[in-house]
């Protein structure tokens, strides 16, 4: 088993779906990928928050395989961000976006987690993210996420940290955006040949497509009756995925498929409740039952 070091946004959330509200809730792409991978394996946490993320806020991490030596805390205010989603919760408004103490953010990694052998880059500005690459002494194994604001903003420095990966997680859209090719496999072909040997695509309730040396792996999203907020579904199936990858002896074809399962297990719980609640209700025993409704969901025999 080994430990993995995550830099990324810690935030206070507001979101509004067709079935409720949730106001200035902890989330954030790192507190999701932190509590999502902490269910399998060590996770050490880089990133900022400001005075007003008190005691109360930081008990998300506590009685977690969840260290955060590596977060700091600054004045000023804590990373904002309001997002509202449509009848079917498939298209997301952000209201907005306050990068507050993210503005002026320089991760420094406390020296015992420079020998992590596992890292994951959640969706911030890719200059930190090869900030931080460059602060892990010979990684293992190296995943990153991104989002349109930066394949827009800053392709150049987005292309740096491409070339330093192993692993790319991020949804349909950006892979098409990423990659200027409409056909998701074509995509995904291309953006390899930026860096990345594999391709993590999220598809929202449609589930995940890899790449695989021999093709592909496709799972879907687990069909459920209630789905109250998918906010960090994308985070949470990227904290089951690697920490799944990290509990595990060696990174084969096997354990990277059982990898994306472990992923789709951890959002599948994450959405049935608003923000962080369902991934924090989550035990061993409900991601187990996932991951065996999934075996049914899926198998069948060839006659
Ligand atoms: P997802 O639903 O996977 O897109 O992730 C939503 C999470 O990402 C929320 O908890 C937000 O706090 C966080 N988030 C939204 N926009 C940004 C951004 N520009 N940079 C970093 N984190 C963000």
């Amino acid at each position: 088993m080994h430990p993995i070091v995550t830099v990324g946004s810690v935030a206070f959330d507001s979101v509004k779906t067709p079935f409720g509200e949730a106001s200035r809730v902890v989330g954030g792409a790192a507190t999701y990928f932190a509590v999502a991978a902490s269910f399998f394996t060590d996770v050490r946490l880089v990133g900022v928050v400001g005075e007003d993320f008190a005691e109360e806020h930081a008990r998300v991490f506590a009685g977690r395989r969840i260290d955060t030596a590596g977060l700091q805390r600054v004045p000023g205010e804590t990373f904002r961000w309001k997002g509202e989603y449509g009848f079917d919760l498939n298209t997301r408004e952000t209201i907005y976006t306050r990068l507050n103490v993210f503005e002026r953010f320089r991760p420094v990694l406390p020296d015992e987690y420079r020998s992590t052998p596992f890292v994951f880059l959640a969706n911030i500005h890719p200059a930190l993210q090869t900030e931080v690459l460059t602060q892990v002494e010979r990684p293992r194994f190296v995943a990153a996420d991104t989002m349109d604001y930066w394949i827009e903003g800053t392709p150049e420095e987005l292309r740096a940290v491409l070339r330093r990966i192993d692993a790319l997680v991020i949804n349909d859209e950006e892979a098409r955006q990423l990659a200027g090719e409409s056909n998701v496999v074509k995509a995904a072909r291309a953006i390899q040949k930026l860096g990345p040997r594999l391709l993590v695509i999220k598809r929202g309730e449609h589930g995940v497509l890899m790449t695989r040396d021999d093709g592909f792996f496709a799972a879907p999203g687990m069909p459920l009756d209630t789905v109250m907020d998918p906010t960090g579904a994308g985070d949470t199936f990227a904290g089951g995925f690697m920490g799944y990858l990290a509990s595990a002896p060696e990174t084969t074809d096997e354990v990277l498929t059982r990898a994306a399962i472990a992923g789709s297990a951890l959002a599948s719980l994450a959405v049935e409740d608003f923000g962080l609640d369902g991934l924090l209700r989550a035990s061993s025993k409900t991601i187990n039952q996932r991951f065996q409704a999934f075996k049914r969901l899926t198998h069948f025999e060839v006659l």
